[in-house]
C-alpha cells in the first residue's frame, strides 16, 4: 500500500448464521465456506475495481460480539459503509435489521444517501424455505432509504455486485459533492 493510497473501511453486519462470513470469503476468495467459525472477527485487505482504478479496501467481518456495546460501538465507529446482511430464511435475522440501522445511524450521525448502506438478503440459494419475499425486502429498503441486492454466498451470486456496489457507494460519500 502505497502511504497517499486510501483506504476504504467496509463493515460486514447482521444477525449471527446470516452468512457474513461466507460473503467476505467468497467475494475475497471466490470460495464458499461453509462452517467458519461463528464467533471470529476478521479483517481483511483487498483490492476492488471502481471505476478505471483499483481502490483499497478494508473489509470487517463482524461477530457475535457486537451484544457487547463497547465492542459493537467500535465496529460502528471504525465502519465507513456497512453491509448489513439478514438470511433470507430466517425472520429473526430480519426482524434485527432496523435495529442495526439505527444504531449505525446514531454512531455516525448521517443517514443515506450519505451514510454508505447496503441491505443483502442472502441465501436466495434455497428458495424453497425463503421466509422473506422480495416485496417485503424492498419494502423495507424503502423505508430506510437504502438499496437493497439478494444474494447467494453457496452459489456466489450477486455477491461481487454486493461489495462492488457498497464500494462505490463510500467512494461517492468521501468525494466532496
Ligand atoms: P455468519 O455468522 O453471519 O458469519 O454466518 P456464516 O457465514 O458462518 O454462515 C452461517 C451458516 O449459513 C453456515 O452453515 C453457512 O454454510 C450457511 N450459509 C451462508 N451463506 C449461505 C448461502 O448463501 N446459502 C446457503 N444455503 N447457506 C449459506
Ligand atoms: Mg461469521
Amino acid at each position: 500500500q502505497n502511504q497517499t493510497e486510501p483506504r476504504y473501511n467496509i463493515t460486514v453486519i447482521g444477525a449471527p448464521g446470516v452468512g457474513k462470513s461466507a460473503l467476505s470469503l467468497q467475494f475475497l476468495y471466490q470460495e464458499f465456506v461453509e462452517d467458519y467459525e461463528p464467533t471470529k472477527v476478521d479483517s481483511y485487505q483487498t483490492y476492488v475495481r471502481h471505476e478505471r482504478s483499483d481502490v483499497n479496501v478494508q473489509i470487517t467481518d463482524t461477530a457475535g460480539q457486537e451484544d457487547y456495546a463497547s465492542v459493537r460501538d467500535t465496529f460502528l465507529r471504525n465502519g465507513e459503509g456497512f453491509l448489513c446482511v439478514f438470511s433470507l430464511t430466517d425472520t429473526d435475522s430480519f426482524s434485527h435489521v432496523q435495529e442495526l440501522y439505527s444504531q449505525v445511524k446514531l454512531s455516525k450521525g448521517s443517514a443515506p444517501p450519505h451514510l454508505p448502506f447496503l441491505l443483502v438478503g442472502n441465501k436466495c440459494d434455497v428458495e424453497a424455505s425463503r421466509q422473506i419475499s422480495l416485496s417485503a425486502a424492498v419494502q423495507l429498503a424503502r423505508n430506510l432509504g437504502v438499496p437493497y441486492i439478494e444474494t447467494s454466498a453457496k452459489t456466489n451470486f450477486n455477491v461481487t455486485e454486493a461489495f462492488l456496489g457498497l464500494t462505490k457507494m463510500v467512494v461517492n460519500s468521501r468525494e466532496p459533492l
